[in-house]
């Protein structure tokens, strides 16, 4: 028992980790009834999973996250309806995660008591599966529903205690400022503009991550946020140019207003998602380093 609960053995690490991923990919199987059915006010519990071309039931056993989806190709096995590639994809993605924070919080945490590591694992990846939803509601839908965002700033606020990382007093001015930061930025560019650039939505999702990893995490991630969104939102907006460029008949008029930036719309919250992410598996040694370059040690 004792070898099982430190995970003395590499194979006994391999094992858990392995299953932990398991556990990550199940629970992607709901994440995405979680993307599709949330911003249509729909229950993640009832009905079954189904077809939406033929009305079908899923059975079980074509519900085995990725696997299933590999089988059958991607089909529907009574009507043969294409899914979309993403529901296996967030599959994936939930069971890397689930596997890397089970690793880095759990195997590779010597000298942290049991009980931390186990809350430490589940509430990161809580946490990242918030994120995972979110960001693919805001892709789908340009929105960070309330109803998902608000609930989470408390409970990832409270699951903080948990984790024993950051102070209460850090965590609760982290959630403050994450709001208040986007408020103030997106006030400030709707009185110097007249128009919505950021949504408030973005505000709350910062506070989520605030209130779990205290205000010193803000910064950081809205930095990386901001240097990643330029770097994938220039050449998405070069593309659609051309696009646009190109679907013009010769003879017809050139465009009027090329697309500037402010009208883009790029869905800034899958970068928030993805810093925070970055910042969970690094930040400590961001720090660090950022420390001894400092300090010149
Ligand atoms: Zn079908």
């Amino acid at each position: 028992m004792d070898a099982l609960l430190t995970l003395s053995s590499p194979g006994l690490r391999l094992a858990a980790t392995l299953a932990a991923a398991g556990l990550g990919a199940l629970w992607g199987s709901f994440l995405n009834v979680c993307i599709v059915r949330i911003p249509r006010g729909m229950s993640v519990v009832r009905p079954a999973s189904h077809c939406f071309a033929c009305g079908k039931r899923v059975w079980a056993r074509d519900n085995i996250p990725i696997l299933s989806y590999l089988l059958l190709r991607g089909r529907c096995r009574h009507c043969g309806a294409r899914f979309s590639p993403r529901y296996a994809l967030v599959e994936a993605v939930a069971a890397a995660l689930a596997a890397l924070i089970f690793w880095t919080f759990v195997v590779d945490a010597p000298g942290e008591p049991l009980g931390v590591r186990a809350a430490r694992f589940a509430t990161y990846f809580a946490f990242a599966a918030v994120l995972l939803v979110l960001s693919f509601i805001d892709l789908d839908t340009k929105r960070l529903p309330d109803v998902i965002t608000l609930p989470a700033i408390g409970v990832f606020f409270l699951a903080g205690f948990a984790v024993h990382d950051v102070s209460w007093s850090e965590r609760a001015i982290g959630a403050a400022a994450g709001y208040l930061l986007v408020r103030i930025v997106a006030d400030g560019y709707y009185y110097a503009t007249g128009r919505e650039g950021l949504g408030l939505g973005d505000g709350k999702l910062l506070a989520i991550m605030g209130a779990l990893f205290g205000w010193k995490a803000i910064p950081a991630i809205v930095l990386l946020a901001s240097l990643a969104g330029i770097l994938v939102s220039v050449p998405v907006l070069v593309l659609r140019r051309r696009r646009e460029a190109a679907a013009v008949p010769a003879v017809s008029p050139p465009p009027v207003a090329p697309v500037s930036i402010r009208k883009a719309e790029v869905p800034f919250g899958p970068f928030l998602a993805a810093s925070a992410l970055a910042y969970l598996f690094l930040g400590k040694l961001a720090w660090a380093a950022l420390m001894r370059v400092l300090t010149g040690e």
